[in-house]
């Protein structure tokens, strides 16, 4: 960009210096000849005068001091006095274009060129009152000439000239260029830099995101933490139930036990992987922007609730919680499976954080945010600093009881994703030992 720049701004200079000169040069010669055709005609107009009365001698005197060559010419075209020349060697001057003008006229003009280019001799004619014709004529240099010698002075002013622009342009190019590289090196401190106005908004945009990607890089390296971390505690356990088995430590009915903590362990590790893929997979998604080409259909949330009811009953029963399904048919767009996954999540939560003897209330209706699914639980509830943060990856209040019941810290996440990819909101109203109450509104299906 620097070099393009720098390169654009010489070659703006050399053209500008290239077309002032020539410009100069034809206004100087113009003017030059305007000056030159006055004078001629001053004199030319003084001069009939004087000839009147004076002799040629007189004419020869005049044309001496001012370096003029002055004719006379009969109006039949013979040339009767020359200072310059012999006037019996002299053709019929009778066509000449100044001459036959004056005759015509009474006062005619002409600028002629050498064959060599170098003079030009301006002529300025006027017919006196006998008809005869006085011509005075001046040799001047021709503009090529004028040019040819101020050339070297013209070429060492425009290499003057080219060099200063040279580094003028270099100047200003880093001038220009030093706040851009400043911002670039200054990502993380934006504050401390000062930037043109008319890059602001594609400041802003970078460093926006510049701070996604640092955010998406510690979160990803938190996730693998995280996930490494929960590995391990199961395939510890494996390991240490294995090794006794092995060693012959374990009688036959431990030797069963140890089995079944193994195959616990192993479910355990199972669950968490697949919630892995399941979140990643949403990721991946969200990323590409698949949302339009997902399969959205129509869904009833309604039927969903109560199939999912349906299927937990018995996980309800066993932890001494009444499940309950209520409402009505209400449509929304959306993917069956992934709102399956929501209400089935969020069922299982206030199943699993509930007490023996609680309830869990399911309700299904529309009102004025559109669609919305109520997940009421008289449970354990949680404490309103958790409450933001329930919806990341990994993070549970109690991680022994998430642990216990089988939890691994990833359903409200896919919860929030799902919800999210949907268009719809969430809302948590908890109350420590009271209970919780997640919704969740969609817009209604047309
Ligand atoms: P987990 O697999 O641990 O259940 P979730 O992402 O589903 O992970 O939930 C995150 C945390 O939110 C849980 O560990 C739990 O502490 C809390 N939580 C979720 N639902 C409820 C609920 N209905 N009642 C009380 N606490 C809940």
């Amino acid at each position: 960009m620097k070099k393009k720049i720098n390169s654009s701004f010489f070659l703006i200079a050399v053209l500008a210096v290239i077309l002032t000169m020539t410009l100069a040069s034809v206004v100087f010669y113009e003017l030059f000849q305007e000056q030159v055709s006055a004078d001629l005609k001053t004199y030319a107009h003084v001069l009939c005068a004087m000839y009147d009365r004076a002799d040629e001698e007189l004419l020869a005197e005049q044309a001496e001091i001012e370096g003029l060559r002055i004719t006379i010419v009969d109006p039949d075209g013979t040339v009767q006095y020359d200072t310059n020349a012999d006037i019996g060697g002299m053709s019929n001057h009778g066509k000449r274009p100044e001459i036959s003008e004056a005759m015509s006229t009474g006062e005619g003009q002409d600028i002629r060129t050498s064959e060599t280019m170098s003079k030009s001799t301006f002529y300025y004619a006027v017919r006196m009152a006998d008809g005869q014709v006085l011509r005075v004529a001046k040799e001047a240099r021709s503009i090529w000439a004028i040019v040819g010698n101020v050339a070297p002075f013209i070429l060492i002013i425009a290499i003057g000239l080219m060099g200063v622009c040279g580094v003028l342009g270099r100047m200003l190019t880093t001038n220009i260029i030093t706040p851009i590289r400043e911002v670039a090196n200054h990502m993380n401190d934006p504050e401390t830099v000062q930037i043109y106005q008319e890059l602001e908004p594609f400041v802003a945009t970078i460093q926006e995101q510049h701070k996604d990607i640092l955010k998406s890089a510690r979160m990803r390296q938190e996730f693998t933490a995280n996930v490494s971390h929960e590995l391990k505690t199961p395939l510890t356990s494996i390991s240490g139930y294995a090794e006794l088995i092995e060693n012959g430590m374990a009688k036959e009915r431990e030797a069963v036990r140890f089995a079944g903590e193994i195959r616990r362990n192993a479910n355990r590790l199972l669950t968490l992987i697949n919630d892995t893929i399941r979140l990643s997979e949403l990721d991946a998604a969200e990323e590409v922007g698949r949302r339009e080409e997902m399969a959205f259909e129509k869904v009833d949330l309604y039927q969903i609730a109560v199939a999912c009811g349906q299927a937990l009953q018995i996980n309800a029963e066993q932890h001494g919680v009444t499940l309950t399904v209520e409402g009505e048919s209400c449509c929304v767009r959306g993917s069956r499976m992934m709102l399956e996954e929501v209400v089935y999540n969020l069922c299982d939560n206030a199943i699993r954080y509930n007490n023996p003897g609680g309830f869990v209330k399911m309700e299904v209706g529309i009102n004025a945010e559109g669609v919305v699914l109520v997940v009421k639980d008289n449970g354990i509830g949680i404490p309103a600093e958790h409450q933001e943060r329930i919806f990341e990856r990994f993070y549970r209040v109690d991680k022994s009881r998430s642990k216990v019941t089988g939890g691994t810290g990833f359903g409200l996440a896919i919860v929030k994703h799902i919800v999210t990819q949907h268009g719809g909101t969430l809302r948590v109203d908890s109350e420590i030992g009271q209970g919780t109450e997640i919704s969740v509104a969609f817009q209604p299906c047309l």
